[in-house]
């Protein structure tokens, strides 16, 4: 009988997988010894295991989902009828370029951001460069120098 570390159940040996990686490589001794303690199976019963398994395959999925969702607008820019255009949300409240806010939807005027409209950041290159900028200069302020 062994305790699951999760459930805490005292499960029979059968209701644990084998533990693999138990060998470990000893450097001092110069070969694969067994870790101490083990029954050679895993601290977590089987059915902790698969849920745990299950949780991290969801977890990936859904990591791809969130991917897929944030790259949906990659390049839609590319794909746009020609001449549309796209406002720019501004820096402190304004657009800083001299055509704007409302500026072709392009990445002359705008970098790409995969998980934005049309796949373009929400400010245009000047505005970003200026909000830039600021954060440096506010940075710099704080360091006092
Ligand atoms: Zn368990
Ligand atoms: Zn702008």
């Amino acid at each position: 009988m062994k305790q699951c570390t999760l459930c805490k159940q005292i499960k029979p040996l059968d209701d644990f997988y084998d533990d693999k990686r138990l060998s470990v490589y000893d450097a001092k001794r110069g070969k694969k010894m067994r870790k101490n303690s083990s029954s050679g199976k895993q601290a977590r019963c089987k059915a902790c295991h698969m849920k745990v398994a299950h949780a991290t395959r969801d977890k990936k999925k859904q990591a791809a989902a969130t991917q897929r969702y944030q790259e949906r607008n990659r390049g839609l820019w590319k794909t746009l009828p020609a001449g549309t255009t796209k406002k720019c949300t501004g820096y402190q409240g304004e657009c800083k370029h001299e055509e704007g806010p409302e500026l072709p939807a392009n990445d002359k005027y705008f970098s790409q951001k995969a998980k934005c409209k049309y796949g373009l950041n929400p400010r245009c290159r000047v505005c970003h460069a200026a909000e830039n900028k600021g954060y440096h200069a506010r940075k710099k302020a704080a360091r006092g120098d």
